[in-house]
């Protein structure tokens, strides 16, 4: 009777185990689909010059429409996507639609803007990456000088060797890379002078905490000068508000993105700009 009620048990659990393992198998099929068909969309926000208020640059932001009408936020996928391996085939994609995307606004007139784009630990590690990057760039005639791949700190510092290979590769293609989320990390300043950034994207949270704290405030002066005399540009993420705009502004930010610039858009809204 025991082994009975054991069987039941065992039996019960069987079956939730499998719903959830059925569930995560249907999420993969549906990203693997996604991927292969396509089904994915560029979203588009624009980085504004704080002293003029003119774009000077948009950032890629992956959108997932789901059947329903609904769309996924990366939040949602990207990791299922990073463990699947299916963040490589991907980010190309993105990479590819993203250059060719900037290069059709420039045919139209957007001489000043550059693009940037998200790239995981995945591909930056891949072997191939450079040559994507490359690709990219041939097949679509964008220069290289409007490109911006962005990576975070966690990113480089696990493994800073291959890191500083790719970097240099990048480099002498005359692409910039930006370190995304500076400030909530390690914060690391010494990656700064060692690794050859162009650029820094202090956190929204940072951006958030400065109008409220002036300890922060402080901070993010500092850092702002220090990566000036490093020759590192600076964007600001995250900028909500009028008085997040002037602060950053008098902390010597020359650039800022956020929704007080504008919201996460596909291309066709900016058909009117
Ligand atoms: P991120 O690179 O730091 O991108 C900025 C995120 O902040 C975006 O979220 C954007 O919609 C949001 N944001 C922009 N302005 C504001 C603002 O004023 N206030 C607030 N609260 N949020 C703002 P999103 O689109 O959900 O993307 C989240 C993250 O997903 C990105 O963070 C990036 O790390 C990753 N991601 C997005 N697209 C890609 C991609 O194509 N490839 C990869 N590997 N990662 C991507
Ligand atoms: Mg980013
Ligand atoms: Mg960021
Ligand atoms: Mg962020």
């Amino acid at each position: 009777h025991a082994k009975q009620q054991g069987g039941g048990r065992f039996c019960f659990h069987t079956e939730a185990m499998s719903a959830a393992a059925a569930e995560k198998l249907h999420r993969h099929i549906a990203l693997e689909n996604a991927v292969q068909g396509q089904g994915f969309e560029l979203y588009y926000q624009p980085q504004v010059d704080l002293r003029s208020q003119q774009v000077i640059g948009v950032e890629v932001l992956l959108r997932w429409p789901q059947p329903d009408g609904s769309v996924q936020l990366p939040g949602a996928f990207i990791p299922l996507a990073e463990q699947s391996k299916l963040i490589v085939p991907l980010g190309e994609w993105v990479l590819q639609q993203a250059c060719a995307q900037l290069q059709r606004w420039r045919t139209q007139g957007q001489l000043t803007w550059k693009v940037s784009v998200n790239v995981s630990a995945q591909q930056w590690m891949a072997p191939d990456f450079v040559r994507q990057v490359k690709d990219a760039l041939q097949q679509s005639g964008l220069p290289p000088e409007c490109l911006v791949l962005e990576v975070t700190e966690s990113q480089v510092i696990s493994r800073p060797t291959v890191a500083r290979g790719v970097l240099a590769a990048l480099q002498a293609l005359a692409v910039e890379v930006s370190l995304d989320d500076f400030g909530m990390g390690y914060a690391n300043l010494s990656q700064l002078a060692l690794m050859s950034f162009q650029q820094l994207k202090l956190d929204r949270s940072l951006v958030a905490l400065m109008a409220t704290d002036r300890r922060y405030e402080t901070l993010v002066r500092h850092t702002i000068s220090l990566a000036r005399e490093l020759g590192v540009s600076v964007v600001g993420e995250g900028v909500e508000t009028l008085q997040q705009q002037e602060l950053l502004t008098r902390c010597g930010c020359a650039v800022g993105q956020g929704f007080l610039f504008g919201q996460p858009a596909p291309a066709s809204a900016y058909l009117a700009r």
